[in-house]
């Protein structure tokens, strides 16, 4: 082992082999808890991110010495457009910077222009909003399903107007929207349909990868995402003619068909291609993502059988379609009053001394500040009609949204690494907090 590989990521290069320390303790029959001088729930460290070894480390000094760092002169982003596609069934696939080069391309490529309208959920990464603002257009935002977290297809028909230009849902966590209502509703308005896939490799709709069933599909293989090349990103589509569109766009406006021929273009674009160091990453790591995904899997089942049953506390729901679930984040809502008033923030705060962090997720994106301040812009103000801008608030209140970002709390994908074991001691310093909730409120 070199230097520079840690003790903490050759441990994480081999998450099965860890062994969480059981902290001797009656954790389950409900010993104190740590933030009351009790003993810790999980003793030692979940699994580290990211995962790698020998693999990745020849792959990248094979790139390094090839002298071949662009996919103009490598092959190795190709092959691994190739591996993505055979790995989710799609027939095309362009591989991108990252994630959100990945969306921006997308909605480019399917003509999203300045002054049209993008139907987007408001419980999401910001980089789901910002690639609509970089195009101009106005998010509209439909409320979220307080069950499952996922956009609520329900509500999506009110939000289409005769601007919308394109649906972006999102397999929100890794979970999957309800593609069984959001196609029809796309196909019958001639809108197209734009999955941020971002937080949902491998996940599946009735036994297909999501991903595949839009007009594209956005992957990103940022640093935390459950496969990871430091940053990465990918579009999946069914259309070799968008597939150049997308190649077009993400490569200065210059088509396939050009590339390192004359300086002809055939759009205009930006550089947002992926680099041979990511495809040869992505390729390593690929190795690793079916075995990962199956431990996930496994532990979030268990880990919902035994939260489930303590009350208060709700599991994000999958719709009946989702046959398989990324769990790139493990979410559920926390209900107070069920735990003696206990804010959540104490939860989580009881939560970390039990040796679980857990985090409170995302705050409503369609009141935050900055989205006013984009539609006084000067552009905006030129770009849409008064009305439109004034009526935009009251248009995308998502009260379902407001509450559940109140409610929610995750623990990431790395957690869902660990030994089953593990899973015990979480439900456990649940169990165990919700037992001295009335103590921890006063303390
Ligand atoms: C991570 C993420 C993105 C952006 O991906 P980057 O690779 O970080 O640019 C977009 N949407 C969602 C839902 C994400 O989680």
């Amino acid at each position: 082992m070199k230097h520079s590989v840690s003790r903490r990521n050759f441990l994480a290069g081999a998450p099965l082999a860890i062994t969480a320390l059981a902290a001797d303790t009656p954790a389950n029959t409900g010993g104190k808890p740590a933030m009351l001088g009790g003993p810790k729930a999980f003793i030692g460290d979940f699994p580290g991110w990211p995962v790698y070894d020998q693999t990745e480390e020849r792959a990248l000094i094979d790139t390094l010495r090839s002298g071949k760092w662009y996919r103009g002169s490598g092959q190795t982003v190709g092959k691994f457009e190739q591996a993505y596609a055979q790995l989710t069934g799609a027939k095309c696939c362009l591989a991108t910077a990252n994630g959100t080069s990945a969306l921006f391309t997308s909605l480019n490529a399917l003509g999203v222009e300045p002054g049209d309208e993008v139907v987007v959920p408001p419980y999401t990464f910001v980089a789901t909003i910002n690639v609509v603002l970089r195009q101009h257009a106005l998010p509209v935002f439909v409320d979220t399903d307080l069950e499952t977290f996922q956009m609520d297809a329900r509500k999506v028909e009110a939000a289409i107007s005769p601007q919308t230009r394109a649906i972006m849902p999102v397999h929100l966590g890794g979970n999957a929207c309800d593609l069984d209502a959001l196609l029809p509703i796309a196909g019958k308005h001639g809108i197209p349909l734009i999955e941020d896939a971002c937080q949902a490799h491998l996940a599946e709709w009735k036994g297909r990868k999501v991903g595949t069933y839009g007009q594209a599909g956005c992957f990103s293989f940022q640093a935390s995402k459950n496969l990871n090349s430091g940053e990465g990103g990918a579009i999946l589509c069914n259309d070799e003619d968008l597939r150049e569109r997308c190649y077009a766009f993400h490569n200065n406006g210059s088509g396939l068909k050009y590339i390192g021929t004359s300086f002809t273009y055939n759009s205009s674009g930006a550089n947002l291609r992926m680099t041979e160091f990511q495809g040869a990453l992505l390729m390593a790591q690929m190795t690793r993502i079916e075995a990962q995904a199956k431990t996930r899997t496994e532990n979030a089942r268990y880990l919902t059988s035994l939260l489930k049953e303590i009350p208060g506390i709700a599991p994000a729901r999958m719709y009946g379609g989702c046959t398989r679930n990324a769990y790139h984040l493990y979410m559920f809502r926390y209900d107070k009053t069920r735990f003696a008033n206990l804010p959540r923030a104490v939860f989580l705060k009881a939560l970390a001394a039990e040796g679980i962090p857990a985090a409170s997720g995302y705050t409503p994106l369609n009141t935050q500040p900055f989205l006013k301040n984009v539609l006084a812009s000067r552009g905006y103000q030129r770009l849409f009609p008064p009305k439109v801008l004034a009526q935009w608030q009251e248009r995308t209140r998502c009260p379902v949204n407001d509450r559940l970002c109140a409610e929610a709390v995750w623990f990431t994908q790395t957690m869902l690494l660990a030994p089953r074991g593990a899973m015990d001691q979480i439900a456990g310093a649940v169990r165990k907090i919700q037992a001295h909730a009335g103590e921890l409120a006063k303390a």
